[in-house]
C-alpha cells in the first residue's frame, strides 16, 4: 500500500518572488502552519487580495519567531523590507512628513511574510487620494459573553440602518471574533467628514438601543454590549484588510460574504490560510459579486 504523507507546501516558486529564508519555520505551531506555508497562501490570494489592500498605507503586524510569540504594529521602514514593499509619504499632524509602507503585488505581500509579518491592516484610503477615504468602517467587537449569533444580528441592524440613509455596506469577517461592516465611498468626503458621519451613526445606533450596543472607547461600559468601533474611521487608522492572516489561533484569515451567506455563517474565523483556493473561487461566484463595490457618497447626518 501507498504511504500518503503531507508534504509541506512548497515556498513560491515564482522567480519574481522573493525567496523565504526558514520556510520551514513554524509561525502557527497550533496548526502546523510554516512560514513557507504562509508566504505561498499570499502568493495565491494576492490577484483578489491587492484590489482592496494594495496601493494603500498598510500596518503590519510582524511576528518574527510566530504568532505564539512576541508581535508588533510597524507602519515605518528606512528601508530593510527590501525594494518589493514601497514606501508613500504622508504629512504628520506635526507637519513632518513619515513614509508609509505599501505593496501592489504579490511579491510585496511575501516581502512582508519574509520579514515576519503575518497581518496586514489597511488605510481606508488609496495612494491616489490620501485625504478622501474610499471605505467607511463599522468594527463590530462583541463583549466576552455575547455569541457570534449576536454579532452577525448587530451587522444586519447596521446595514439596515445605512440603507436607510442610502448606503450600501458588506459584511467582512475578521478572522477574529467580529464582523467589520464595510462601506465603500466615492473619495470624496475628507477625513474629518466621514469621521464625523461614523461617529455620529454609531452614537445615533447606542442611543436608541443602549442596552445591546456602545460607541465609547470605555471598557467598563462594554459588559454584555456590542462595541461599534466607528474610531477605524479617522486619519492614521487602520483596520484588517481581506484576506488577510490573522496572528490568531487556528490561521484564520480576514474575509468577505455576503449578507446572505453571513446568516449561515457561525464564526468569524469561517476561513484559514489553507483555504486559498477556496477563497479564489469564492470571489468569482455570484454571491460575491460587487463586493464591496459601490458609487456613494454620505449623505448629511
Ligand atoms: P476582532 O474581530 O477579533 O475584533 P479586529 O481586526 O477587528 O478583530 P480589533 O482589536 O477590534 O481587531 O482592532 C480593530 C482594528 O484596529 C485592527 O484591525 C487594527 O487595524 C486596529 N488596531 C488594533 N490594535 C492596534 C494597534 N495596537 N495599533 C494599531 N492599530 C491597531
Ligand atoms: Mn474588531
Ligand atoms: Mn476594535
Amino acid at each position: 500500500t501507498e504511504v500518503v504523507t503531507e508534504t509541506p507546501a512548497a515556498p513560491p516558486a515564482d522567480p519574481k518572488l522573493p525567496k523565504i529564508s526558514s520556510a520551514d519555520r513554524l509561525i502557527f505551531p497550533d496548526s502546523d502552519v510554516t512560514k513557507g506555508d504562509l508566504a505561498a497562501y499570499y502568493a495565491a490570494v494576492a490577484p483578489v487580495m491587492l484590489p482592496w489592500a494594495g496601493d494603500r498605507p498598510v500596518s503590519l503586524v510582524r511576528c518574527p519567531q510566530g504568532r505564539a510569540r512576541a508581535c508588533f504594529f510597524q507602519k515605518h521602514d528606512a528601508g530593510s523590507f527590501g525594494d518589493m514593499v514601497h514606501q508613500v509619504p504622508i504629512r504628520e499632524k506635526d507637519g513632518s512628513t513619515e513614509n508609509y509602507l505599501y505593496v501592489d503585488d504579490a511579491a510585496g505581500l511575501v516581502a512582508c511574510v519574509q520579514m515576519g509579518s503575518i497581518e496586514f491592516h489597511g488605510w481606508g484610503a488609496a495612494n491616489a487620494a490620501l485625504e478622501k477615504p474610499d471605505r467607511m468602517v463599522f468594527d463590530l467587537d462583541p463583549d466576552e459573553g455575547l455569541d457570534f449569533a449576536d454579532t452577525k444580528k448587530a451587522a444586519e441592524h447596521l446595514k439596515e440602518q445605512l440603507a436607510e440613509l442610502g448606503l450600501v455596506s458588506f459584511p467582512l469577517l475578521s478572522g477574529g471574533k467580529g464582523v467589520h461592516v464595510v462601506v465603500p465611498l466615492t473619495p470624496q468626503a475628507e477625513w474629518p467628514a466621514v469621521k464625523d458621519f461614523a461617529s455620529r451613526f454609531a452614537q445615533a445606533l447606542a442611543q436608541a438601543e443602549p442596552d445591546r450596543f456602545v460607541a465609547t472607547m470605555a471598557k467598563a461600559k462594554r459588559k454584555g454590549r456590542i462595541f461599534i468601533d466607528w474610531l477605524r474611521n479617522q486619519r492614521g487608522s487602520t483596520a484588517i484588510m481581506p484576506y488577510s492572516a490573522r496572528a490568531r489561533a487556528g490561521a484564520p484569515v480576514s474575509a468577505p460574504v455576503s449578507w446572505t451567506e453571513l446568516r449561515d455563517t457561525d464564526t468569524a474565523a469561517r476561513f484559514t490560510v489553507r483555504d486559498a483556493k477556496t477563497l479564489i473561487d469564492r470571489a468569482g461566484s455570484r454571491a460575491l459579486q460587487g463586493w464591496g463595490i459601490a458609487n456613494q457618497t454620505l449623505p448629511d447626518l
